[in-house]
């Protein structure tokens, strides 16, 4: 998603009628960062910035000035404390996004290089301790950025967590004071230049209509903690504040990122209807959580969820999966310079097979190579040499075959997990019977060696399952069903190595076609193969969540999806509209079709009726 600012251009001014002094109706566009419709008074607040020119200081005066930055570290760590008092008050998913970050923030003010070069340049560079603080935050913040990365947007918010604390440490040294917000009255629309996730955590969502500002993103913690808090918002609206009067009426959509000053009362009737059709929307998916997935004949569907961090373990609870399809493990070995051992991993999968109380968990043993950070390779797991062809390479399970130690300390883990709730073991990339075999031969001599140990493993191991996600895969389908428990057909890569296009490549991006035909055929050969001996089937890519393709998907023979939590409730909402023998015919016409032009069709206009619906 783009983080940067909307284009300036898209202000658009709608004169009313030539009525001289009359304020006119401004309509901005800047980044939509949480959906629902503010409708209310403009209320802007703005900081001021702390005057803090650079300064230098005498050498007789580096003592003081250090004890002076000592004490806007106390003052810091006190501020930082209050808002962690009150956590306890925000909604959960705002205390998960917010906790962590509070902690961050309390770890730059302890030993932290932040204030040790601080402290280095008050000492070497005789600078006054704000002048010290900010130079270093900006060298720390450029090395963050200049680090060779593909989570931009991770790479973004630390930076803007250290100079967030250098904001801070400064406003302190120079007894700058923060706004204050709590005298935006209630039912406003909050406008600001800049909202910093410590503002946002201070915003009552029963009281605050929405907030719109001009700086921000949609990946930054602000846009994070917004959608937490469940406030309509508006980012990186450019002209915003210029424009906006205190007091006057605003319209907002958070889900189209426009925010409408002094609307008309054409767009204020939009925006009321809006806002009445966001709360039928939402009271409706919110009754969904409760109710089954099931077609209007009757038939049963298994809604789960993907996880790729426990920190989504609240949203699955929130979207009502019936379990976790794919829970991917990479989590545990990136960002680390050694290899997550038996222990650490057991500790994690014990937290989320506990967190789902009894619904299954379907853990992916390691996936790494190909599209997937490399950032561990320090750690030893990559191979020193990933090939000319890294998609192509030593990746997935060919990797683990060839290191059995990371796919027994793995299947250890789960194994020893199992007594606390259903799981199951998914392969990553296989493309040939022989490597369930031989995992499997590995799985069993783990499974001998911890009954050897005393360990409680359960009599009838957890099932092993394959990943239908290479060309080779699905069309061995049949021989690879006798080897393994259950298929999980994963689209993403399917659809990537079946249509050779990489699936991180923007250049190629639009040859990037789940629904291009050969892709359906491979999915229909496989759940074939696997229904013939009636062996579950599940689509865990991301076509399992998108609710226009559920017809198609539930026709094939589909009875379980697995899909980011967010999805779960529209999912759902397709599925108890649908009657399967009609998605089976229209699957039929589907797979008729050669011209992948001709599917995209025929699936959107599916789709479209299904929204109606
Ligand atoms: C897939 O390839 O469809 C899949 C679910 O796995 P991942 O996205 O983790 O590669
Ligand atoms: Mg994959």
């Amino acid at each position: 998603m783009k983080t940067d600012k909307a284009d300036t251009k898209s202000i658009a001014e709608t004169p009313r009628k030539a009525t001289g002094r009359k304020p006119r109706e401004i309509v901005i566009r800047g980044i939509p960062v949480a959906p629902g419709i503010a409708i209310g008074p403009v209320y802007d607040t703005s900081e001021e910035p702390a005057e803090a020119p650079r300064r230098r200081i005498a050498e007789g005066q580096v003592e003081a000035e250090k004890q002076r930055l000592a004490e806007a570290v106390t003052l810091s760590r006190k501020q930082i404390g209050k808002l962690k008092s009150r956590l306890s008050v925000l909604p959960e998913e705002a205390q998960e996004e917010l906790e962590p970050l509070l902690d961050a923030y309390v770890m730059m003010l302890g030993n932290s290089r932040l204030l040790r070069g601080a402290r280095k340049r008050i000492e070497a560079e005789l600078l006054a301790a704000e002048t010290a603080v900010q130079d270093e935050a900006e060298a720390i913040a450029t090395i963050i950025l200049a680090q060779k990365d593909d989570d931009r947007a991770g790479l973004n918010r630390r930076a803007g967590e250290v100079r967030e604390i250098a904001r801070r440490l400064t406003r302190n040294l120079t007894a700058t004071p923060f706004r204050s917000l709590k005298e935006v009255p209630e039912g406003a629309i909050l406008v600001a230049e800049e909202l910093t996730p410590a503002d946002a955590a201070l915003l009552d969502p029963a009281r605050i209509a929405g907030v719109a500002t001009e700086e921000g993103g949609a990946d930054g913690h602000t846009a994070i903690m917004l959608r937490a808090l469940g406030i309509p918002s508006v980012l990186g609206a450019s002209g915003l504040t210029e424009s906006a009067v205190r007091g006057d009426q605003a319209v907002l959509d958070g889900s189209t990122g426009f925010v409408v000053l002094r609307p008309g009362e054409k767009a204020l009737e939009k925006a009321k209807d809006s806002l009445a059709a966001f709360a039928r929307e939402r009271t409706k998916l919110a009754k969904l959580r409760r109710l089954p997935a099931v077609t209007t004949d009757g038939e049963h569907v298994e809604l789960q969820a993907n996880l790729e961090i426990p920190a989504e373990l609240p949203l699955i609870a929130q979207a009502g999966a019936q379990g976790i399809g794919l829970l991917r493990t990479e989590f545990l070995f990136m960002n680390r310079e050694d290899l997550p051992d038996e222990e650490a991993q057991l500790a994690a999968y014990t937290q989320i097979v506990e967190a789902m109380a009894g619904d299954p968990v379907t853990i992916r043993v390691l996936d790494w190579g190909g599209e997937k950070d490399m950032e561990a390779q320090a750690s030893g797991i990559a191979p020193t040499h990933a090939g000319p062809n890294p998609a192509l390479g030593l990746r997935g399970l060919r990797l683990l075959l060839k290191r059995p130690e990371l796919l027994e300390a793995q299947f250890a883990a789960i194994l020893r997990v199992a007594e606390r709730g259903p799981v199951r073991i998914l392969l990553p990339l296989v493309t040939n019977p022989a490597e369930v075999r031989e995992a499997r031969e590995i799985y069993e001599r783990v499974a001998r060696r911890l009954r050897r140990k005393g360990v409680g493993v359960p009599e009838k191991l957890p099932d092993l399952g394959a990943m239908i996600e290479t060309p080779g895969a699905a069309l061995a389908a049949d021989a690879i069903a006798l080897e393994a428990d259950f298929f999980a057909i994963g689209t993403n890569d399917l659809a990537m190595y079946t249509l050779a296009v990489d699936r991180a490549e923007s250049e190629v991006a639009h040859l990037y076609d789940p629904l291009h035909p050969a892709v359906l055929r491979l999915m229909q050969f496989a759940t074939e193969a696997a229904l013939r001996l009636r062996m579950p089937v599940s689509v865990c890519g991301e076509m399992g969540g998108n609710p226009r393709l559920v017809p198609l998907l539930l026709g094939l023979g589909i009875r379980c999806l697995s899909m980011n939590a967010s999805a779960i409730p529209r999912v759902k909402q397709a599925i108890r509209s649908l009657d399967i023998s009609d998605c089976a015919r229209f699957a039929r016409r589907v797979m008729e079709q050669s011209d992948p032009e001709r599917i995209q069709e025929l699936v959107m206009s599916q789709g479209q009726v299904l929204e109606k619906s």
